[in-house]
């Protein structure tokens, strides 16, 4: 698996009075297996450059091209491009609607015509990979906690087997363990089942402990693309366009300017603790 996007521009009602520029000249690539976070605050442009990701919109200039095949060509096969390229949208659990847990998760593979045993099977697998017990699978997914719903809504998407998982504002509405929850069943997909998973965040403290690689984007453009700790190297630039380094990078680089001797470029709470004692002689 691998994507490309190049140099791309996509334009909102062209022509008109309400166009606008949602992205603009955007390259980067994304290898088999990695590990984002696609950071960036309101109306920088994320939304619109997934919805590029799976198809769903096109370039106005440029292009994406998936295994090396342009996505928007003639004869592209986009239906099975979204079954490759998942998409989890915001709140996706406003869009459960099945009698129970697991009819729910059985429609998207159900949809790509499958023969019914393996659609169950996918829809098993799923459910729990992110972690739904035996015996939630039927009941009604309205009742069930809200985290759990955020879960059943993922399996969802999960059971078209994508390549690539896009989880756009997984933690939006979640209380801190509803957060972590969420977050380890991203690693548990990036880790264990080899899925290249792709997290838009506004928020780099959801990012910093979990994802290899971040790209941000600011006013439609892609400003940056590096390790967690690159990117939150660049503190003072990343305030200027609204985004705040992860909590702990933010205290240590405090610190550093007040004269302690302390490295700034930590992204965890254990690798701040070591360093305060390392400087304490600890
Ligand atoms: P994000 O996901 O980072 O919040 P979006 O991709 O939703 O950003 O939006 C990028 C820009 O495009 C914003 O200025 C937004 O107002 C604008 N935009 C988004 N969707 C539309 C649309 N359907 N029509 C016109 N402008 C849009």
């Amino acid at each position: 698996m691998s994507i490309i996007v190049n140099h791309v521009d996509h334009i909102y009602n062209p022509g008109t009075v309400f166009e606008k520029k949602a992205l603009c000249d955007v390259t980067f690539s994304v290898e088999n297996g990695e590990y984002i976070g696609l950071v960036g605050r309101t109306g920088s442009g994320k939304s619109t450059l997934v919805m590029h990701l799976n198809g769903l919109m096109k370039p106005t200039s440029g292009g994406i091209f998936y295994d090396g095949a342009d996505i928007a060509s003639e004869g592209y096969d986009l239906r099975e491009l979204r079954g490759k390229v998942g998409v989890v949208f915001q709140y996706p659990e406003h869009q459960l609607f099945e009698e129970d847990v697991f009819a729910d998760v059985c429609f998207g593979p159900r949809n790509l015509g499958l023969d019914k045993s393996e659609v169950e099977i996918r829809a098993y697998e799923a459910l729990k990979a992110v972690g739904i017990r035996d015996e939630q699978l039927y009941v009604s997914p309205f009742d069930i906690s809200g985290g759990e719903k955020r879960r059943v809504a993922i399996a969802g998407v999960l059971a078209m087997k994508p390549e690539v998982l896009v989880l756009d504002e997984p933690c939006a509405g979640l209380d801190p363990a509803g957060r972590d929850e969420i977050l380890a069943i991203a690693d548990y997909l990036h880790d264990n089942l080899g899925i290249t998973v792709i997290i838009v965040s506004h928020s780099m403290d959801d990012l910093a402990e979990h994802v290899h690689r971040i790209l941000v984007m600011n006013d439609g453009q892609l400003v940056m693309d590096g390790s967690a700790r690159e990117v939150f190297g660049h503190r003072d630039e990343l305030e200027s366009i609204g985004l705040a380094v992860p909590e702990v990078t933010a205290i240590l680089s405090d610190l550093k300017k007040a004269g302690l001797p302390v490295r700034d470029d930590l992204i965890t709470v254990e690798e701040a603790r070591d360093e305060i004692l390392r400087v304490f002689g600890k």
